[in-house]
Formats: C-alpha cells, structure tokens, sequence
C-alpha cells in the first residue's frame, strides 16, 4: 500500500502553521518534510531531533554531516531510501520541523507541539512498527517523558502508544555525537550492526 499523501500534505501544511504561530523566533528558512519510501509505505521510521544549518537550506531531513553518517548506516542495515532503480523500506523525519533558534535542542513545549504531527505523520506513512529514535528528542517525543532516562541502548524497546498499536522502538545515539566525539563512532557502529542483526530476521 502506498502512503497517504494528501492526508501527509495537511499534517505538514498545519504543523508548520501552528509552529509559526506559537513559535515566531523560528527564523528558518524551509519547512523540513520528512522523505522516503511512497510505495511501498516504509517498513521502518527514523526519526531525528530537528533540521540543522544544512537542512534548513536545502530543506531536506539529514542532508549535512550528520546526515552522512546516519543514511551510511541506515543502508548498512538494509534501510533505504527509494531511488529511481530501486523501491525503498523506510521513512526519514525530524520530530520538529523547522530549525531551532541558534541550533538549540528543541524545548519541552516545542516538543509538546511537534507531537501530535509526528503521530498523525506516523499514521500517515502507514503506522510502521519499528522506530529508530536518533536521539533523546524523537525518543521523548515517540514514547513520553519517562523513558528520558534509558537514553541510547542500542537495544530495541517493545511500546504500546495510547490507542494500543504496539511497535519496536529502537534508542540510538545522534550521529552528532560521532561527529563531536571520534570516540564514539566505534558505539554508533556496535548499535546500527545490532539493529541490522535484529532487522535482518524482520518480519518475525
Ligand atoms: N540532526 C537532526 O536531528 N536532524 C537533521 O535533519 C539533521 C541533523
């Protein structure tokens, strides 16, 4: 089945409006829609905090350094974005939006407000049931404040949302960290190739 487009299209139209509305030092300069797989709805979700400096100009999710990294180990593990060759299996978005003022993580009630748009992008794009959480935001966002404290496990989490739909969500750290911190590239690897190992048996 593909996505609902039409429906995705008014989601995005009225998180942007209300963003603009609640949120008027956002100064940005697109609107950052989410991309992947139409057709097939995508298998898998991966979710981001927010745009940075390259998104918001480009107005494409990951596109900068970050980005390099996190779709080189999305392909890694058998997540892809379609291609004019090739169908693709997953869904690439950002909890909020439109880039933060000064590059700042988004606040508790940006993060309020982003939330209902990311669940009706969700349901949109076919409620996949597996999330990759890319960061502490989207995993605040997905699953609630209480899980703030189980940060990236690499590990995947079983979640039920208020209307009951289970689905697998998967904490993982934010590329920036490798990107900040050598170090922890080696980590980032271990939890994709964990991923990859779990998703490789995928559907169980
Ligand atoms: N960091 C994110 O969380 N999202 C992006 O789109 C880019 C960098």
């Amino acid at each position: 089945m593909p996505i609902r487009r039409s429906l995705l299209d008014t989601v995005y139209a009225s998180c942007e409006r209300a963003f603009m509305t609640q949120f008027p030092d956002y100064q940005r300069s697109n609107f950052v829609e989410g991309e992947g797989s139409d057709e097939p709805a995508p298998t898998v979700m991966v979710i981001g905090e927010a745009p940075g400096a390259q998104e918001d100009v480009k107005g494409r999710p990951f596109c900068g350094q970050s980005g390099i990294i996190l779709r080189m180990m999305m392909a890694h593990a058998g997540l892809h974005m379609p291609t004019p060759k090739r169908a693709g299996n997953a869904w690439l978005t950002n909890v909020v939006k439109l880039r933060p003022p000064g590059n700042r993580t988004p606040k508790p009630e940006e993060i309020e407000l982003a939330r209902p748009y990311l669940r009706r992008e969700w349901e949109a794009i076919g409620e996949p049931s597996v999330i990759v959480c890319v960061g502490n935001t989207p995993l605040i966002a997905v699953t609630g404040w209480g899980s703030v404290s189980k940060r990236a496990t690499g590990l995947p989490e079983e979640h039920t949302n208020s209307n009951g739909d289970r689905m697998w969500v998967w904490p993982m750290l934010h590329p920036a960290n490798a990107v900040r911190h050598p170090t922890m590239q080696p980590i980032l690897e271990t939890h994709w190739e964990m991923f990859a190992d779990w998703f490789s048996e995928w559907p169980f």
